[in-house]
């Protein structure tokens, strides 16, 4: 390689380096804010946190830096290390997307965020969509007007959004999925509801305390393989996982004293997300290219083992006897088969974080398909919440009664839009290399033997190796040899449930 861009590679890297401290400062003092961090401590913390971020986005903004990282862009193909292509490719798509943003307009487009989300928090206490509304209509403002000022931008107003969070995915393709999903999973849920099986689900609400919940989620990161001396746990509000190092991956969960399932999904959710984030390649760290993964390969992976591992037959026989040792007063009198039954219930509920795996695909459509209404300008703010109502009962026959549990019950919108499809999108995924991996082994009798090791060396091998360096079109395409197609997703529920509710009997 010349020296003139071998010099230019390493003042980069050199600068993202310098960047990657501040922003490592930022992610611990984030996690501390979520955990720990007493109410009164939070605005100082806040800005601590505001001038170290800031400190990155100066180095980001450096004239050098830019002509540099486009030096590099021009100059790819002479970059003889793969994974420095992928990074030139990944600095080219950022300047391009934020070149016209000034600093100034950065820092209004934050409070007006800001903003909305306070009026969100206001609004959901007081079941208010009004006192929301204004917010949300200049969220939705900002949202058009950093699409007009990329220099890269995608035709489809829509496609932009969605494109930052899942990269090379379209408004078009997601309709065709999401039309197949409708055509197939409103009809049979209809037939679930209308099943004469009868699902025992009193000891749900069974209290246990916090101690039994914290001995149960300690068995459960142990039991799929998250490695302690890399990782930690604690408790939090809304879990999350963080990756704040290349060897520091934390989880968090809460515990609900009339609700034991909800930590254990969640644990077991976030163990996901974390077994992801700490078998990824050390060198893609090394070439600052950690972060290249989509937000739906991430959720493919927590719901892989959320779902498809953990609320399968299998796992449920496997942690029987130990869910009976934790939780002795919920467990006496139940099997392994009302266990696996109760834990698996399909009930149409009004909130999406407390969907069953069969609706909760359903939760997603409804919010796809007025976030396109809200940015394509053919309903006003205005006109939401009684759509978000019509919605709910045309597609899974509920409706909402008030704006908390309508349209006010999450609070995304009030940070922008083309976040929800990921969600569905990672179980689409997961469903495709799912039957993949039984081609290779039997899954269900590797989870009932408890060896880990197995499907988490397999996913390693297949599913998070290249995560970063691929879109998800050709990661998919890689991993299963096929292209992206929700139809093994839609057999598997199909399957599954209708099993579980012995529909066509
Ligand atoms: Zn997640």
């Amino acid at each position: 390689m010349i020296k003139v861009l071998q010099e230019k590679l390493d003042f980069v890297k050199k600068t993202l380096h310098d960047a990657e401290s501040y922003e490592h400062a930022c992610r611990v003092l984030n996690f501390d804010q979520e955990t720990i961090c007493p109410a009164e401590g939070m605005e100082e913390q806040g800005e601590v946190r505001a001038f170290l971020s800031n400190k990155a986005f100066e180095l980001y903004k450096q004239p050098e830096f830019i002509a540099d990282t486009e030096y590099l862009y021009q100059h790819k193909e002479e970059l003889e290390d793969p994974l420095d292509r992928i990074l030139a490719d990944n600095l080219h798509r950022e300047y391009l997307k934020t070149k016209n943003i000034t600093p100034k307009m950065d820092h209004e487009f934050a409070l007006i965020y800001n903003k909305a989300f306070v009026n969100w928090v206001n609004a959901k206490q007081k079941s208010d969509y009004t006192l929301f509304a204004p917010a949300l209509e200049k969220v939705r403002d900002i949202e058009l007007k950093k699409i007009a000022l990329r220099e890269n931008s995608l035709p489809g107003t829509y496609d932009n959004l969605l494109d930052d969070y899942e990269r090379g995915m379209t408004a078009d393709a997601l309709d065709k999925i999401f039309d197949a999903c409708k055509k197939r999973l409103v009809p049979l849920l209809k037939k679930i509801t209308e099943s004469k099986k009868k699902i025992r689900t009193d000891f749900m609400t069974r209290p246990v305390t916090d101690e039994q919940q914290k001995q149960m989620a300690q068995y459960l990161l142990e039991t799929t393989g998250f490695d302690f001396k890399r990782g930690s746990f604690t408790t939090t509000e809304h879990p999350f996982t963080d990756g704040l190092g290349c060897n520091d991956v934390r989880v968090t969960t809460h515990y609900y004293q009339n609700m034991f399932s909800s930590s254990m999904f969640s644990i077991i959710h976030e163990c996901g997300h974390a077994l992801f984030e700490m078998h990824q390649p050390k060198e893609d760290w090394e070439h600052y290219i950690n972060g290249e993964k989509t937000m739906g390969m991430h959720e493919s992976v927590s719901r892989f083992y959320e779902n498809r591992i953990g609320r399968s037959k299998a796992f449920i026989n496997l942690i029987y006897n130990k869910t009976k040792q934790i939780f002795p007063e919920v467990m006496h009198d139940v099997s392994s088969q009302e266990l696996y039954e109760a834990l698996n219930v399909v009930r149409p509920s009004l909130v999406r974080t407390e969907a069953d795996e069969f609706t909760y695909t359903l939760h997603i459509i409804i919010r796809y398909e007025l976030e396109k209404l809200i940015v394509s300008g053919k309903v006003t703010i205005g006109d939401l919440p009684g759509l978000w109502n019509e919605t709910y009962e045309k597609y899974l026959g509920i409706r909402p009664q008030n704006d908390k549990e309508g349209i006010l019950q999450d609070v995304h919108w009030s940070s922008g839009f083309g976040y929800f499809p990921t969600y569905a999108l990672g179980n689409m995924y997961n469903a495709m290399y799912y039957d993949t991996m039984s081609r290779d082994f039997d899954i269900e009798q590797a989870v009932l033997n408890g060896d880990f090791s197995k499907i988490n060396g397999w996913m390693k091998e297949h599913v998070w190796k290249n995560a970063n360096r691929e879109t998800p079109k050709e990661w998919l395409l890689e991993i299963t040899g096929r292209d992206f197609s929700a139809e093994p997703y839609l057999d598997y529920l199909e399957k599954k449930y209708t099993a579980l509710y012995d529909i066509g009997k």
